[in-house]
């Protein structure tokens, strides 16, 4: 069971059409935003323009996303981190944590936040930050690492960083 969802789950970011391979160049550094918070767009999207920096913005509508616009970005801000030219990645729909027992809802969690992609204009993200502080998954790092190849990655705090593709 286990098994046939991470192979969906591979099946569905590799799948992408930004699916290509790249050398990752030395010394890189990635900046990634995670948990959709407004001071992302209105503190740091404004230095990462003025500083021509790229970045990854992990979407979720975990915590009160749907109803407090003061401390969480609205869908079309994040459309417009895109428009920006800014990566928008997956934090999952809920912000629940990956464990033995929630990884049966993943691809629906997934899906949620690509099919609200999609409804704004914004690609299919090809990136994932699994939700939950450290230590919380009980998924074995070894799983959750990089579970393909190329432009889609798999990113955390600590049981999944990984390296990035430039793009
Ligand atoms: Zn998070």
């Amino acid at each position: 069971m286990t098994r046939a969802l991470l192979a969906a789950l591979a099946i569905l970011l590799l799948s992408s059409p930004a699916f290509t391979l790249e050398p990752v160049p030395d010394k890189l550094v990635v900046l990634t935003f995670d948990d959709s918070a407004k001071s992302h767009y209105t503190v740091a999207r404004p230095l990462l323009l003025k500083y021509k920096f790229g970045a990854t913005f992990f979407i979720t509508e975990g915590f009160d996303f749907p109803t407090n616009k003061k401390d969480y970005m609205t869908w079309d801000e994040i459309a417009q981190l895109h428009k920006d030219g800014f990566e928008v990645g997956n934090h999952t729909l809920d912000h629940k944590s990956v464990t033995e027992k929630t990884l049966a809802d993943l691809p629906a969690q997934l899906r949620g936040i690509s099919a609200q992609c999609k409804k704004h204009g914004i690609p299919q993200p090809t990136s994932f930050a699994y939700p939950g502080p450290p230590g919380r998954s009980t998924i074995s790092k070894p799983r959750w690492r990089r579970r393909s190849t190329g432009k889609s990655r798999c990113f955390s705090s600590t049981a999944c960083r990984t390296r990035r593709t430039t793009g």
